[in-house]
């Protein structure tokens, strides 16, 4: 039932689609397919069905149109020349079918990111400074040459690789969609085009070979363990020719125990004696500066408590690709000493005396009062 209330499909007229004249040429057309493939790309127009419509319509005019025969064809008998029902060519079957088209297109990303070259991981290994102030390193990076015994060819040498029985050696097999020829990589030659009888014995018919090769690698200011610096184009170069891969190079830093790191922050634990926590005074720390070798001297303020912070704003690590530095905070420590000389004992039962507290023997101690 729902056949015959189907309305019947308006076809609008090829040559009228691309805005063409009935004589025009193929490079005309083809000039007039772009344009509008361009302007209803569904990378330009997401989610507006109005736009594949008509790009799904001016691909199949120009299906027909650039084919002399179906012109030919389309120019006698219009629309009935072929079978109803036969424009059903989906987007990807339109990127598949002109991808001579598609190739060097603005949006024709999809084509191009099928095409790019393997990306590269690395890691180096960087010290906690380099890290801090950024680093220039020299990096070694496995990538793959074209093989130089068999010159690429992937063939042993003294022998070549035959076209593809399959496809012709063209890579790519037609095979028909309604009235359309749709273009596939030949699966016998999987797109090479060529067939090696005899492999090349160093590159065993991978036409290429792995090779370290050194690149210099600027490493910014403030970058930290884990993360991964990105140097586009510098991965593999894909076979068939098109855009190279990524570099990723993972960044292992050594930790310094003079500074806990969390994120643009460093933390300092600074030991001081109880004296001087007491009754204040200066005190020698690390810095960031000269290369996470500089010192810097700050005051103890008298009474000092264990784990007083004191934070050195804008001294940190600097932020990535941002001005400025986190911040260098210290933490006191206080330490008790474990040995004192009879004299230092002696002063102390003096002050402990004057402070009215009975200290020095275990008897007396808080737990072993509280046990009685
Ligand atoms: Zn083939
Ligand atoms: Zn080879």
């Amino acid at each position: 039932m729902a056949n015959y209330l189907r309305p019947k499909l308006y076809m609008r007229d090829f040559y009228e689609v691309l805005g063409v004249s009935r004589d025009a040429s193929q490079s005309q057309m083809k000039k007039a397919y772009h344009r509008l493939a361009m302007k209803y790309h569904p990378d330009q127009n997401p989610n507006d069905p109005e736009a594949e419509e008509k790009f799904k319509e001016a691909a199949n005019a120009y299906a027909v149109l650039s084919d002399p025969d179906k012109r030919a064809r389309y120019d006698r008998y219009g629309h009935d020349a072929f079978e109803p029902g036969g424009m059903s060519m989906g987007v990807d079957d339109i990127f598949s079918a002109f991808s001579d088209i598609f190739g060097d297109f603005m949006g024709g990303s999809r084509r191009r990111r099928g095409q790019r070259g393997s990306d590269v991981r690395v890691a180096v290994e960087l010290t906690f400074a380099e890290a801090v102030w950024g680093t220039t390193q020299e990096i070694e990076i496995p990538r793959h040459e074209p093989c130089t015994t068999c010159s690429g060819s992937g063939a042993k040498p003294g022998t070549s690789p035959k076209p593809c029985s399959a496809c012709g050696g063209r890579g790519q097999v037609m095979h028909s969609q309604g009235f359309f020829m749709i273009q596939t990589t030949c699966p016998n030659c999987r797109g090479e085009g060529m067939i090696i009888d005899e492999l090349c014995n160093k590159c065993r018919g991978r036409k290429s070979i792995k090779k370290f090769s050194t690149l210099s690698v600027s490493v910014p200011p403030g970058v930290d363990h884990g993360q991964q610096l990105r140097l586009a184009g510098q991965g593999e170069h894909p076979p068939g020719g098109g855009a190279p891969g990524h570099l990723f190079v993972l960044l292992h830093v050594q930790p310094d125990e003079r500074f806990l790191r969390e994120e643009e922050n460093v933390l300092t634990d600074v030991p001081i004696s109880y004296l001087r926590a007491t009754l204040g005074g200066e005190v020698e720390i690390p810095t960031l500066d000269d290369e996470c070798q500089g010192t810097a001297m700050i005051d103890v303020e008298p009474g000092t408590q264990p784990d007083t912070i004191i934070v050195r704003r804008g001294q940190g690590i600097p932020r990535v690709g941002r001005s400025g530095r986190g911040d260098h905070v210290i933490r006191f420590k206080v330490e008790i000493p474990t040995k004192l000389s009879r004299r230092e004992r002696e002063l102390l039962r003096e002050l402990a005396e004057e402070s009215g507290e009975q200290v020095g023997s275990s008897k007396n101690s808080f737990f072993s009062r509280l046990k009685r």
